[in-house]
């Protein structure tokens, strides 16, 4: 082997010197997360912000006196928390306004029914309506029932599916029966139905019934739309499979499409060199107005606000921005995510996540980044594993605004799936409570999250793009 120049020399032992120095930075950050996660797991921060939401707030669906009172509330408490650039964003959007609503079965004998609107319903005429059931076991047998080839069961009645809700660890069980409520009027409207009632999308048994956004076509009449609870759509089973004719009446009012204005709550740990790039972590504010959105998702506002708190708290300013936002209307169209994306699609984002499945402990990690970022999702995995999070790859379905974000602008994700096997009982109800809070998850959540948006501020790898720019 040839002598080596005194320039090779020199150009070898200045590339070690920066590769100990990399090295020596990414141990540092390693260090610095370690720290997050044991400060995380005794911050109790979470559950006061989402105690004071909840009873200084109250439920606040996008649009309404409520929601511009969380606003304020979610600025103050963001100034309060000492985070930068703490602004709001406005959101136009269409809001939807609940009137009353009351249904019982009429045939084969008369008994009241728990039902609630489901969220873009029209009323029905003042009169109400009252008609005959039919029934379908679940949505599948609907769409089965090929349109507008002949005579339809749904035609002139009032169309019942009776999709059921399994109950799973990951939400999924949720993601397949919802489409019922969002789709099912639309179906049931194709086959001549004069409405469309449901089985709650909910995992309780108990006499109270779930709302949640459901969707209209221009092309399709619009009938009004309502969900069941779920005891009483097992008695609807039951009668239906003895075979007796059921009718319905029922009376719900309610405004749609009406102008509104929100506003997306954002505040800011500013980067110290890679300034302009931003990791942002999100919840939405906006709640339905059934219970108090404690759950979904005052838990995820608590959560991120908190894991901000404890970055800003730990003495080292990150790399890249670090950025909270707090979504306006996740629930009802999410005008928010999409008016969040059309204002900053120029800013390069790291990373985007949010956290909305309650308030149950982190038990995977999920990433949606490019293939050379994975050792950065690596080393998360790496510090999260002792507190019960497991690496589950590389194609994560991120929260409901952070998959707007994703699909709309390729902005790379990673997903921290809580616990999600009690959240479908009380999920869009009454119930949806403080009461249902479990404050002693809550610190693990706000360690995970400090831990991912550092690590992914810190990288010195680009998450992103993964669509082209
Ligand atoms: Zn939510
Ligand atoms: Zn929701």
């Amino acid at each position: 082997m040839k002598g080596l120049t005194r320039r090779q020399v020199a150009v070898w032992c200045g590339a070690l010197a920066a590769g100990a120095s990399a090295r020596a930075s990414v141990d540092a950050d390693s260090a610095h997360a370690l720290l997050l996660r044991t400060r995380g797991l005794a911050d109790t921060r979470a559950y006061e912000l989402v105690e004071s939401l909840v009873t200084e707030v109250g439920a606040r669906p996008a649009g309404s006196p409520n929601d511009a009172r969380a606003v304020a509330w979610a600025l103050a408490r963001l100034q309060g928390l000492g985070l930068s650039n703490v602004r709001a964003d406005p959101v136009a959007l269409r809001t939807w306004q609940r009137g009353p609503a009351h249904a019982r079965l009429s045939a084969p004998f008369i008994h009241p029914l728990v039902i609630t609107a489901l969220g873009n319903s029209v009323a029905t005429s003042p009169d109400g309506l009252d008609a005959e059931i039919a029934y379908y076991a679940d949505f599948d047998a609907l769409k089965g029932e090929a349109a507008g080839s002949g005579p339809s069961r749904a035609q002139g009645r009032i169309v019942f599916i009776d999709e059921k809700t399994e109950r799973t660890r990951d939400g999924g069980g949720y993601s397949r029966a919802m489409l019922a409520r969002v789709a099912g009027a639309v179906e049931a409207a194709r086959r001549g139905a004069l409405a469309v009632a449901i089985r709650s999308i909910g995992t309780d048994q108990d006499r109270i019934a779930h709302t949640g956004a459901m969707l209209y076509d221009a092309q399709v009449a619009r009938i009004p739309a309502l969900a069941v609870s779920v005891p009483d759509a097992n008695l609807i089973a039951r009668l239906h499979a003895r075979g007796h004719t059921l009718r319905m009446q029922f009376n719900l009012q309610a405004n749609s499409a009406v102008a509104a204005t929100s506003h997306n709550v954002i505040a800011e740990i500013p980067g110290t060199d890679i300034t302009d790039e931003v990791v942002l972590i999100g919840a939405h504010l906006d709640s339905w107005d059934l219970g108090q959105g404690a759950l979904d998702d005052g838990a995820g506002v608590g959560i991120v606000m908190a894991a901000a708190k404890l970055l800003l708290d730990a003495g080292r300013r990150p790399r890249r921005t670090v950025r909270v936002v707090l979504f306006a209307n996740e629930e009802n169209g999410f005008d928010g995510a999409i008016g969040y994306g059309e204002r900053y699609k120029h800013v390069v984002h790291q990373l985007v996540g949010e956290s909305d499945l309650g308030a149950g402990a982190v038990w995977r990690l999920r990433s949606r980044v490019r293939d050379e970022a994975l050792p950065v999702i690596r080393a998360m995995a790496e510090v999260l594993g002792p507190i019960g999070i497991a690496d589950a790859g590389n194609a994560a379905a991120p929260g409901p605004d952070a998959g707007v974000l994703l699909r709309r602008h390729g902005w790379p994700v990673v997903e921290l799936t809580q616990d999600a096997s009690n959240y479908f009982d009380v999920h869009h109800t009454d119930n949806d409570t403080l009461a249902k809070v479990d404050a002693t998850t809550l610190p693990q959540n706000v360690a995970a999250w400090a831990v991912v948006a550092w690590l992914a501020a810190q990288s010195q790898t680009a998450f992103g793009p993964l669509l082209p720019r």
